[in-house]
């Protein structure tokens, strides 16, 4: 049997393949049918194929989103390659690391980066590198054009990998985590079903395709349903906004929510056909799922996931199985088995908060030519399990439901007392005038660090850290209560939305130094 991603994807397409599978929202409106996935496909296969590459290679790609670069990521699985997509806003230095510890034997970039972009590539011993712009021009199409649009899909077994994303190294270094066609398609398969996934779905991809999120859990969803997808290069609200009506099905990361939320053309009226709002990558603030509510009528699905598993869980997608609850992540998915652990390698009670492991069918193998770190960040149990310890920390209710209490790199040792980030921003985002905030801790001569915390007002606030500090004090305990709270505009966020706390604690690395 053929475990080949691509041919499980193409086994979703409508018969018809002459109805429209991609329509384009910004610049001129195209219009792509399942025949065009198809052949196109084939194209850029066959010219893979005609690389004569050995098995297991690379195929890094950094380009600007386009429907192209969808078909340039479906055709590498079809030919059987592994597929690394870059992160657009990678300068040279940071693409020199990928590119140097990949070794890809092919890379596609855009054209206005060809000069540096192929220097770096050619130095790392890269045979090949093909361009690939958003107005459909380049190399990589030129070439392509000339090779046969037939093409049948390289056999893989489920453990053969299929792509490497490199996590967003917001800590540390980034690893390549080594994903299956396996992986993958288990993971697409299960939100198929829990999501309910049906006929006459539309999907709004507004989100990057360097990312778990768009490229994984978006894609992967549509194609498999043989589901229409309504195109954005870019996020842009006032235009999400008004394509909502022909759409059912959304997936955002917080911050889309909360600009979406700013966008008036934004209405119960807009959403009457949409079906499911999907939100994930970063936590998503129980005021917005309110806000969400109350104008829309939609309830956020919130759900968990990362580069090394793909999706872990979800609230309830039907009522019958509960309600979605704002600040959790919901329940393991199907297949997914989830513990949380303690400091002394036991399993934590009910409620108590530890390091949340996984496995199951959509757990990474390992991180690419690192099997130091993946050992590290693999446990094996009693009975030979092996668990992927997530760096995420949380807990699990009586119910089951997971919330997310922060990342353990995050948390913060004060005197010897543990504080959780995710419990002291949910006191200051309830303080009135205050939109978010970042709980971190700073070095500190007394206490090893010292808790501080960055806020964000609501428009036209302007919330008084002393009052927030006395706030805190009458409600927690004093370690935990920040020395300093700092009002700030906004927060440093990657492209995916994630807070980069480790920027603000470069920033006030310094504040108690001295102390
Ligand atoms: P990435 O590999 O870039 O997708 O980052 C994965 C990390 O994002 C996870 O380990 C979590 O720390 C965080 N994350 C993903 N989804 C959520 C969520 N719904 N709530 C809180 N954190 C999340």
């Amino acid at each position: 049997m053929n475990h080949n991603l691509f041919a499980a994807l193409r086994a979703g397409f409508p018969e018809d393949l002459s109805e429209c599978a991609v329509q384009t929202a910004d610049g001129a409106a195209l219009f792509y049918t399942w025949r065009d996935l198809e052949l196109a496909t084939a194209k850029i296969a066959n010219l893979l194929e005609s690389l004569d590459l050995p098995v297991g290679s690379r195929v890094a790609v950094q380009t600007e989103k386009s429907v192209e670069a969808m078909m340039l990521y479906l055709a590498v699985l079809r030919a059987g390659l592994v597929y690394l997509p870059l992160n657009t806003a990678y300068q040279s230095t940071e693409v020199e690391y990928f590119i140097a510890n990949a070794e890809p034997a092919v890379v596609v970039c855009s054209g206005r980066n060809f000069g540096w972009f192929s220097k770096l590539a050619f130095t790392a011993g890269t045979a090949h590198v093909f361009t690939l712009n958003e107005d459909r021009t380049g190399s990589l199409l030129q070439r392509a054009a000339h090779h046969s649009d037939q093409h049948t899909p390289a056999v893989k077994s489920a453990d053969d990998m299929a792509a490497i994303l490199y996590t967003s190294g917001t800590t540390g270094r980034s690893k390549g985590a080594m994903l299956s066609h396996g992986n993958l398609l288990s993971n697409a398969r299960t939100l198929q079903s829990h999501w309910g996934w049906q006929r006459g779905d539309v999907l709004i991809h507004a989100l990057p395709i360097f990312h778990v999120h768009g490229l994984f859990v978006a894609i992967h969803g549509a194609l498999l349903n043989g589901s229409k997808m309504i195109w954005f290069s870019q996020f842009n609200a006032v235009a999400v906004a008004a394509r909502l009506p022909e759409a059912t099905v959304f997936m955002g990361v917080p911050t889309l929510y909360v600009r979406l939320l700013a966008e008036p053309g934004l209405s119960a009226e807009a959403c009457r056909r949409m079906r499911l709002f999907v939100a994930g990558s970063a936590p998503l603030l129980a005021e917005t799922f309110k806000a969400w509510r109350e104008r829309t009528g939609h309830t956020i699905l919130e759900r968990y996931g990362m580069s090394e598993t793909v999706m872990l869980t979800s609230n309830p997608y039907s009522a019958a199985d509960g309600e979605r609850r704002a600040g959790t992540v919901g329940l393991p998915l199907p297949g997914v088995v989830l513990r949380v652990m303690n400091e002394r390698g036991s399993t934590c009670a009910v409620d108590d908060i530890g390091g949340i492991e996984v496995r199951g069918p959509n757990v990474f193998s390992g991180y690419w030519k690192m099997p130091e770190k993946t050992a590290e960040e693999f446990s094996t149990d009693a009975t030979g399990q092996r668990w992927f310890k997530t760096g995420d920390v949380g807990k699990v209710d009586a119910f089951g439901v997971v919330t997310i209490v922060g990342r353990s790199k995050d948390l913060i040792i004060t005197g010897g007392y543990n504080v959780y980030p995710a419990e002291i921003e949910g006191y200051l985002n309830d303080m009135p005038g205050v939109a978010e905030s970042a709980v971190i801790g700073t070095p500190h001569a007394d206490f090893g660090e010292a808790v501080i915390a960055v806020v964000v007002a609501c428009a036209g606030a302007s919330p008084d850290a002393s009052a927030m500090v006395a706030s805190l004090k009458a409600r927690i305990a004093n370690f935990k209560v920040p020395k300093r709270i700092f009002v700030v505009s906004e927060l440093p966020r990657n492209a995916m939305g994630k807070v980069q706390k480790n920027l603000l604690r470069d920033e006030h690395k310094a504040l108690f130094a001295a102390a």
